[in-house]
């Protein structure tokens, strides 16, 4: 199949090689020249694990990179947009790349196409898309749309894209469901995972892979819901963890209890510091604008929404909290991107928490595995990057962990301890058991659990210690 991808970002890069790497010829189209040239040059834009292999295994064979739309439009049976959808100041999608990519398109269709929504739209885009391409003179038989929303988490995109839990596909009729089937087949028949050269098998996939094929206008709801319900997820089990805050419970202990009830699940519920990206938060308030124009109002959405930005602000108090006074204060800060193993900073709630701080007179110093370039590109006064997360330790008057990198939870403690200026760590993603930090000589503070602190030291009634 020859497939052409529009907008070759996080969503759209990962599925134009992933594409490839089943055996399908793939144009990745982008109006972004010096990303195009980039691409071309065989640099890797995004921070994503497989990302490179596959770039370089397809680039300039299966994998071609083009600003022409039109073109590539003419060349391929199946278009995929996977432009951005910001939210507007009202909270709505901004499905304004989304139409301007559908006007585009046009001018290409000849043959029969398929239009497909990859970017995630309010329920009723793919009417619009079809009212675009028809207005702007495509024959109605020469098109049809369908939605193929993407759920794939960044780092772990290409895993994710490869074993995914479910493939949804919406269509309204029975042509453009066989070409969405055709193109999924080596995952769905289970072929691709035969192969030697497959990207390696996660835990827990699903093989073969699950299609679910729905009406457009179903598939276009069950990304916006899937979304919004994970969030809803994660602000439950942080309203809970600060309820086990208030009466000194576990939130280890509640999730345990409460994961293993199979109709709940152990995963997400993860207590933190709040969620971020750029899918939850804009997704979260564009259901809430869709479900108000569809005639419902979805309050439920609007304290999910509550919850999650009270979190930052929850955990802020924690830092002054322990350190009293924040001016002047050195913070030393693990972790920029909004989760560990991607470089996208978008709504990050450790970027805002930082920003707080630095608002407050905190001098703070920074390590994130990936994060950084783009970090420096929004934020270079008052915050010094470094290479390592003991380097962001040293001198500091504490120690903040707010993204969940991997390499962050494996730290060597006596180390850390002899690095920090006093051993106090404030940790947003519970990286840590708090009895071994006590016993490694730090006081440390986390979501959910009880402060706890090295013994000989008192803990003050409001938690903190005496230094
Ligand atoms: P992104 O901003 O990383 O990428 C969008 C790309 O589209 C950019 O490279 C941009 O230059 C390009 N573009 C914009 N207008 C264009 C045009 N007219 N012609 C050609 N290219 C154009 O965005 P993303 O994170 O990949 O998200 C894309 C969509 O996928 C969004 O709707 C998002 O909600 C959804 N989504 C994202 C994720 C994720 O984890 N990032 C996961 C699932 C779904």
């Amino acid at each position: 199949m020859r497939i052409a991808v529009v907008g070759s970002g996080y969503v759209g890069l990962v599925a134009g090689a992933c594409f490839a790497d089943l055996g399908h010829d793939v144009i990745l189209v982008d109006n972004d020249k010096e990303k195009l040239a980039a691409l071309k040059d065989g640099q890797v834009p995004i921070h994503e694990k497989f990302l490179p292999e596959l770039l370089n295994r397809h680039r300039g064979q299966r994998l071609s990179f083009s600003d022409d739309l039109e073109q590539a439009v003419r060349a391929c049976s199946a278009i995929f947009i996977a432009v951005g959808t910001p939210s507007t100041e009202q909270g709505e999608a901004d499905l304004s790349y989304v139409e301007s990519v559908a006007r585009q398109i046009t001018g290409g269709v000849e043959e029969y196409k398929v239009i497909v929504e990859k970017s995630t739209v309010p329920v009723y885009t793919s009417e619009w898309i079809r009212k675009i391409i028809l207005r702007n003179g495509a024959s109605p038989e020469s098109f049809d749309v369908a939605s193929n929303p993407e759920f794939l988490r960044e780092g772990t995109a290409v895993t994710d894209f490869l074993f995914p839990d479910r493939i949804v596909v919406g269509c309204d009729n029975d042509r453009c469901a066989a070409v969405l089937r055709e193109i999924y087949e080596p995952l769905t028949s289970g072929t691709y995972y035969k192969r030697a050269d497959a990207i390696p098998q996660p835990d827990r996939a699903s093989i073969p892979a699950p299609i679910i094929v729905t009406s457009t206008k179903s598939a276009e709801l069950i990304k916006h819901a899937s979304n919004a319900f994970l969030a809803m997820k994660i602000s439950f089990i942080n309203a809970v963890a600060s309820m086990c805050e208030s009466v000194g419970a576990s939130v280890n202990q509640v999730c345990h209890g409460i994961g293993t009830d199979s109709r709940i699940g152990p995963r997400f519920l993860n207590p933190g510091i709040g969620y971020g990206g750029s899918c939850f938060p804009k997704d979260v308030m564009a259901f809430r604008a869709v479900a108000r124009e569809c005639g419902y109002d979805f309050r439920l959405l609007d304290e999910v929404m509550r919850i999650n930005e009270d979190q930052r602000h929850r955990f802020l108090r924690k830092v002054r909290s322990a350190l009293w006074t924040l001016r002047g204060k050195h913070l030393g800060v693990l972790g920029l991107a909004f989760k560990g193993g991607t470089d996208d900073i978008r709504e990050s709630p450790a970027i805002l928490i930082v920003q707080s701080l630095l608002q407050e007179g905190c001098k703070i110093t920074a390590y994130d595995p990936a994060a950084m370039e783009r970090t420096r590109e929004v934020m270079n006064s008052g915050i010094k990057f470094v290479n390592s997360a003991y380097e962001a330790a040293t001198a500091a008057d504490a120690l903040l962990i707010l993204t969940e990198w991997e390499e962050f939870a494996n730290l060597d403690l006596n180390r850390l301890n002899t690095e920090l200026k006093y051993p106090i760590v404030i940790d947003g993603r519970n990286l840590y058991d708090p009895e071994v930090m006590a016993a490694s000589g730090f006081t440390y503070y986390s979501v959910g659990r009880a402060a706890s602190h090295p013994e000989g030291v008192p803990a003050l009634k409001n938690g903190t210690h005496k230094a």
